[in-house]
C-alpha cells in the first residue's frame, strides 16, 4: 500500500481575518489543552482502525498551528509518530502565521522533524494587510523566515494573495519582489474569494469595499506567473509555484487523489473510497460528535480525479486513470471534453490530459462541461 498523507487541523487564531471562512476561532486559547487531548485520541483510534499505515507526508494546517504552546504541538507530533510509521524522508509541513512564530516554537518544530514551513505573508503593503485584518507586517514575515532558518528549517513556502481591494500592479510587483528577496523554495498565489458570512462579504455587499474586476485579477495572476517563471519557479498547479524539486508533496498527492487521513475539527479524510468529514464546529468536535461518512461511487471517484488532476500543470496521467478506475479517461469524458480539445483549452501530451496556459485562465469553462 502506498504511504498516506496525514493532515492535522489546528483551529485557533489570534483574530479572525476579515475574509476568512476557514474553521478557526479566536479567543479560544483556553481550549487548546482539551483540543490536544481529543485530537491525540482521534489520531490513535484512527491509526488502529486503519491498521497503523505508513505515511510519507504530514501537514499541520489551520487556523494557526504556530499559536499552539510548544509542549502541546510536540505531544501531537509524538502521537503521530507513535501511531504511524512516518518515513525518514517524509515531508513535514507546518503552517505558521508570521505574527506568532517564536524561537521556542521554531525549535519545537525542528525537534518534531518538521522540515517545511508555510508562512502566510499575503502582501507586502501595510494598508493591504490591515484591510485583510491580518495581524502581522511583512517585516515580521522576514523575521519568521530568519527564526526558522536559525532553528534549522530552510524549506519554506510563502502564501501570497491577489485580487485584493485596491491592490495595484505595482503592489503585486512589490509583494513578489519582497517575497523573492526571502528566497522561498515555494510560493502559493491565491485569489481572494469573498465568502458569505465574513465581514468582507458584508463590506462588499453594502458597497463599502469594491472588489477588483476579473480583468484586474487576470492581470495580477499573469504578473505572478511571469515574474515567478523569470525567477526560476515552476508552476505545477493553478496557484502553486516551486523551485525544481520543491513542490509540496502533500498537496500534490491530494490533487492526484491519493489517500490521506485528516485529524481535528473540520478535517477531511479520503480512505478506501470513503470521505470522512469531522465536525466543522469546534464545540461539536470537542464534545465527541461523530464524523460524517460518505461512500464515494466509482463515477464520483472518476469525476474527482479529473477535477483535481486538471489543477496540476502535468494534468492527468491517462494510464494511471485507467488503472485506478478501470475505464479509459477519454472513453468516459471524451465527448464532453472534445470542444475544449478542439479550441486548445485542453491538450493531450505524452499520455497526459492537461489544461493549456489559456485553459488555466478559463478553467471553470472546462470544468462546467464535466458537470
Ligand atoms: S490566520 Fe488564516 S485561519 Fe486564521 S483567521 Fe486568518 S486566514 Fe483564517
Amino acid at each position: 500500500m502506498k504511504p498516506l498523507g496525514l493532515y492535522v487541523h489546528i483551529p485557533f487564531c489570534v483574530r479572525k481575518c476579515r475574509y476568512c471562512d476557514f474553521a478557526s476561532w479566536a479567543g479560544r486559547e483556553s481550549d487548546m489543552a482539551q483540543y490536544t487531548d481529543v485530537l491525540c485520541k482521534e489520531i490513535a483510534q484512527r491509526a488502529k482502525e486503519c491498521g497503523y499505515p505508513a505515511a510519507d507526508t504530514v501537514f499541520f494546517g489551520g487556523g494557526t498551528p504556530s499559536l499552539l504552546p510548544s509542549d502541546l504541538y510536540l505531544r501531537i507530533a509524538q502521537t503521530l509518530r507513535q501511531n504511524f510509521s512516518i518515513a525518514a524522508d517524509a515531508e513535514w509541513t507546518v503552517e505558521c502565521n508570521p505574527g506568532t512564530l517564536t524561537p521556542d516554537f521554531a525549535s519545537a518544530l525542528y525537534e518534531s522533524g518538521c522540515n517545511r514551513l508555510s508562512l502566510g505573508l499575503q502582501a507586502a503593503q501595510p494598508h493591504l494587510l490591515l484591510s485583510l485584518g491580518r495581524i502581522h507586517t511583512a517585516e515580521q514575515a522576514a523575521k519568521a523566515v530568519l527564526l526558522a532558518r536559525n532553528a534549522g528549517i530552510h524549506n519554506f513556502n510563502l502564501d501570497l494573495m491577489l485580487g485584493l481591494p485596491g491592490q495595484t500592479e505595482a503592489d503585486m510587483r512589490e509583494t513578489l519582489d519582497f517575497a523573492l528577496s526571502l528566497s522561498p523554495r515555494h510560493l502559493s498565489c491565491y485569489a481572494l474569494i469573498v465568502e458569505e458570512g465574513t465581514p468582507l462579504y458584508d463590506d462588499v455587499h453594502t458597497g463599502r469595499v469594491i472588489m477588483p474586476s476579473d480583468d484586474t485579477d487576470r492581470t495580477l495572476y499573469g504578473l505572478c506567473r511571469s515574474i515567478l517563471h523569470e525567477n526560476g519557479y515552476m508552476q505545477y498547479e493553478i496557484s502553486n509555484f516551486a523551485q525544481p524539486g520543491f513542490f509540496c508533496r502533500h498537496n500534490a498527492n491530494c490533487w492526484r487523489r491519493e489517500e490521506y487521513l485528516g485529524f481535528g475539527c473540520a478535517a477531511h479524510s479520503l480512505w478506501k473510497n470513503e470521505r470522512r468529514a469531522n465536525p466543522a464546529v469546534l464545540d461539536s468536535y470537542l464534545s465527541g460528535e461523530a464524523p460524517e461518512l460518505t461512500a464515494i461511487s466509482p463515477e464520483e471517484a472518476m469525476f474527482e480525479s479529473v477535477m483535481l488532476g486538471l489543477r496540476l500543470t502535468e494534468g492527468i496521467d491517462e494510464n494511471d486513470f485507467a488503472r485506478r478506475h478501470g475505464h479509459a479517461l477519454m472513453e468516459v469524458y471524451g465527448d464532453r471534453l472534445q470542444p475544449a480539445l478542439v479550441d486548445g483549452r485542453l491538450l493531450r501530451q505524452n499520455g497526459h490530459l492537461l489544461l493549456s496556459e489559456h485553459g488555466m485562465d478559463v478553467m471553470n469553462s472546462v470544468l462546467v462541461a464535466l458537470l
